[in-house]
């Protein structure tokens, strides 16, 4: 999404794409802070592009990573400029020209040249890098870590941010320290949003939020009466869910179930994060095991077209091969269409800092290696799934 609203504005501006960032006047990277392996790559990211711009050319750097290691930016990176996560502050940097700073869609398809794509893949990333250029502004966007094939960005997509913020206080996330509490916008803005991707010719859109499942939270309204309020317009489009924490929506079923028996919802990314109730508990994720597989297989029926993703953690601290086993298994247990699979890594001032004992890093590895290799096999075509799991 801000890499949607930083594209529209800088071409609005008369800046030009260059696919590689070496041939650019200034770089720009949203760099991501979530998790270990993304901090690690992003600060590979930083110091490679630090070590070999040319003096003239400006990297400016944005997103969660500078918020949560103020101290390394300061200190180590002094000719960066850091810009705080909003769009608009691009102008204050001198990059951008006037206009209001609105994107809801990547103005074209995400491509880089060969060169760009070799210096990317060497940090083991899937990354995707645009580049512009009047003098040349390049941006190269981190999407994804391990060949993990979703795209950040996708120009059939268009892209309504409609929160930011958090309201879940999950024990080994960062999120909340560099992004607050949630503050949505209001209905009102989403749905003229939701109307000018239409009137673009849109069909696909992707709502999004850092904690989507909590939209609305702080205006007395919650994400279905968003969706009840988008899947009344008329039109022919489908509807993409990031972020959905569980409990906000298995609280929120008996709206939710309408909303999908119009099928407009295309898919719902809900991450379990572990299958073990303990681990579920020490993560302070408010839900158990037997409810994460009730609701899922709820909105399936509902709707069997829905696309179901999910997300797991290996090695969160305390983790026993009994509870890395009940992650494996839940695997066997729910029909998931695709599942991200995270090696637990400790964040800066979160509570799972202080929850002991860890897991020894080999076994951490191995059971991530385990577990992604599992979410791999596991998708399969969801009708086999559903013959196999119908006959054990
Ligand atoms: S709900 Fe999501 S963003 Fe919020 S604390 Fe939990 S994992 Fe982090």
């Amino acid at each position: 999404m801000d890499a949607a609203k930083a594209e529209t504005f800088l071409i609005q501006n008369g800046f030009r794409m260059v696919g590689d960032w070496h041939a650019a006047d200034v770089v720009l990277f949203n760099c991501c802070g979530g998790h270990g392996q993304r901090v690690k790559q992003s600060f590979s990211i930083i110091r490679e592009i630090q070590r070999n711009k040319n003096p003239n050319q400006r990297l400016i750097v944005w997103g969660c990573l500078p918020k949560i290691y103020p101290e390394i930016f300061k200190d180590e990176f002094v000719d960066v400029t850091v810009s705080e996560v909003e769009f608009p502050r691009l102008k204050e940097l001198g990059v951008g020209g006037s206009g209001a700073a609105v994107g809801n869609y990547l103005v074209a398809p995400w491509k880089y040249d060969e060169k760009t794509a070799g210096w990317l893949l060497r940090y083991q990333g899937s990354f995707l890098s645009r580049g512009f250029k009047r003098v040349g502004v390049s941006w190269v966007n981190y999407v994804n870590n391990h060949f993990n094939l979703a795209p950040a960005g996708d120009a059939s997509t268009f892209y309504i941010k409609t929160s930011s913020g958090c309201r879940g206080r999950c024990a080994y996330c960062v999120v909340p320290q560099a992004r607050g509490t949630i503050k949505s916008k209001p209905i009102e803005q989403l749905r003229a949003e939701f109307q000018d991707g239409l009137t673009r010719g849109f069909k696909r859109f992707s709502l999004l939020g850092t904690d989507l499942g909590s939209y609305g939270a702080d205006l007395g309204e919650n994400l279905c009466s968003l969706l009840s309020e988008l899947v009344e317009v008329e039109g022919k489009f489908r509807i993409n869910l990031r972020n959905v924490h569980p409990r906000f929506m298995m609280d929120m079923m008996d709206e939710f179930a309408p909303i999908l028996r119009t099928g407009k919802i295309r898919y719902i990314e809900s991450p379990v994060e572990s299958g073990s109730n303990r681990i579920l508990k020490l993560m302070n994720r408010p839900y158990t095991v037997e409810e994460y597989k009730e609701y899922i297989a709820a909105m399936q029926k509902i709707y069997p077209n829905l696309i179901v993703r999910s997300q797991l953690i290996a090695g969160f601290p305390t983790e026993t091969d009994e509870d890395f086993q009940k992650s494996l298994k839940l695997l066997d247990e729910v029909v998931l269409d695709y599942v991200e699979v995270y090696e637990y890594s400790e964040m800066p001032r979160t509570p799972s800092q202080k929850i002991e004992p860890k897991v020894p890093d080999a076994v951490k590895r191995q059971r991530f290696l385990t577990l992604n290799k599992k979410a791999l096999l596991n998708r399969t075509p969801r009708k086999i799934k559903r013959i196999i799991l119908s006959q054990t």
